[in-house]
């Protein structure tokens, strides 16, 4: 549920004409609407009620302070996978005590920072990480809170550019070495074992493949009991999938149910990292059409935002949703929707059936909240697009457009060239 919609034919994120936002900042924009981030995040934290749960949100999928600060007055943590991310979750004021560090390649000085701040806990996702942690943690005289990343090598049956949870992939320790690593951990004194961490994927549109990787977990707690070692947190990770065109993803309710069947005697916390399912489809990215082309073969309407801005349909075939910003005809065509960048693999759709479009006409790619913004780049030169967040019958520009003095900014020619 997301709440743009359509009244009288033209396009509205919440009570605002997108064409009014647009004759105000420009095309191309990102446009998040903050009754459907507010709503996403309570129906999910809601599903959860009645068990002892903490919702770190993951912040790579949406990093923009403004959705950061929504999200954390609604309670969220944060689920970061970097120095960078750490300085936004802090900055807009998300307690330390509600963030967990994943990522296969924290470096020493993310990991001092992390825990100078006092974070949860660390995701740890290698035998190396756990030494480095241990040391830092030594020198800052304190203990590090850790939760072993395991892989429970599960298939989430989605695009394998974002499965993390099988054998194959770069992430986490195999059950057998996470057992061999909680067993170091628990020798080191500078280290505290407060949990146990998994991710198996992102967009996944079942819940067997979570409920799967929920019971490997147990078994593998079971184990660890054995060894006399308890942890307070579970950490299942992100995951839940989106409706982007034909999917049919299960509802947060579905979802948090089988997990709290699975999870049975339990007693400590599930910390859950959602990303993609708060800010998906509080999100668009509004685009302007500059020509339509008739190629040899094909028909290309030539829009303002290219895969710089938006790198999904070039990156994964990802499918979002395009319409006209105000709906004029009942004709269509069939076009690809492609962008300005001198690469092929620019496109926003392909063998598209669209109503029929004029050059000037603004088209809205739906769903496009998560791993849009902040998966763009200046390639090509191309200044990054502004945020703009709606809030009933108001907006906000929450990043402006880059200026070309931003481009350079850093750059220098050095004296040799002078
Ligand atoms: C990307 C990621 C998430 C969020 O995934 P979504 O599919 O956006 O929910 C959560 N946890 C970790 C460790 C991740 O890498």
């Amino acid at each position: 549920m997301h709440h743009f919609t359509f009244r009288d034919g033209e396009l509205y994120a919440e009570d605002v004409s997108v064409k009014a936002i647009a004759q105000a900042v420009g095309t191309p924009f990102y446009l998040y609407s903050a009754s459907t981030l507010q709503r996403h995040i309570r129906v999910f934290d809601q599903s959860f009620s009645g068990l002892d749960h903490l919702v770190c949100y993951s912040v790579k999928a949406n990093s923009n302070l403004a959705v950061l600060r929504l999200l954390a007055q609604e309670g969220a943590g944060a689920d970061i996978v970097s120095g960078g991310e750490l300085f936004r979750a802090l900055k807009v004021g998300i307690p330390p005590q509600k963030i967990v560090f994943s990522g296969v390649g924290k470096t020493r000085e993310e990991i001092a920072r992390a825990l100078k701040a006092g974070i949860l806990m660390f995701n740890v996702e290698s035998l190396g990480e756990l030494r480095v942690i241990a040391e830092e943690a030594r020198q800052q005289g304190q203990k590090a809170p850790i939760a072993i990343r395991v892989n429970p090598d599960v298939d989430p049956q989605t695009h394998p550019y974002i499965s993390t949870g099988l054998k194959k992939n770069k992430f986490g320790l195999s059950v057998e070495k996470a057992y061999e690593a909680y067993l170091q951990a628990r020798q080191d004194p500078y280290l505290e074992i407060v949990g146990i961490d998994c991710h198996i994927g992102s967009q996944l549109t079942q819940v067997e493949p979570f409920v799967e990787a929920l019971q490997r977990i147990k078994l593998f707690l079971q184990r660890l009991e054995q060894a006399e070692i308890k942890v307070r947190y579970l950490d299942l990770g992100g995951g839940l999938g989106i409706v982007y065109g034909q999917e049919d993803p299960p509802p947060p309710k579905e979802y948090a149910e089988a997990l709290k069947r699975t999870l049975e005697d339990f007693t400590g916390t599930l910390i859950l990292e959602p990303g993609r399912v708060i800010v998906g489809n509080a999100g668009i990215l509004v685009t302007k059409v500059l020509y339509v082309k008739e190629g040899a073969e094909k028909r290309f309407v030539i829009v303002d935002a290219g895969m710089n801005d938006l790198i999904r349909p070039a990156l994964y075939g990802a499918y979002h949703e395009i319409v006209p910003v105000r709906s004029t005809t009942d004709q269509t065509e069939v076009v690809d929707v492609v962008g300005p960048i001198c690469e092929t693999g620019d496109f926003l759709a392909r063998d598209r059936e669209l109503p029929k479009v004029n050059p000037g006409d603004l088209l809205a790619v739906m769903s496009a909240g998560a791993y849009g913004f902040v998966m763009s780049s200046n390639y090509n030169s191309r200044l990054r697009v502004p945020e703009v967040l709606v809030y009933k019958n108001k907006f906000y520009v929450v990043r402006q457009r880059e200026r070309l003095e931003d481009l350079v900014a850093g750059e220098e020619i050095p004296d040799f060239l002078r």
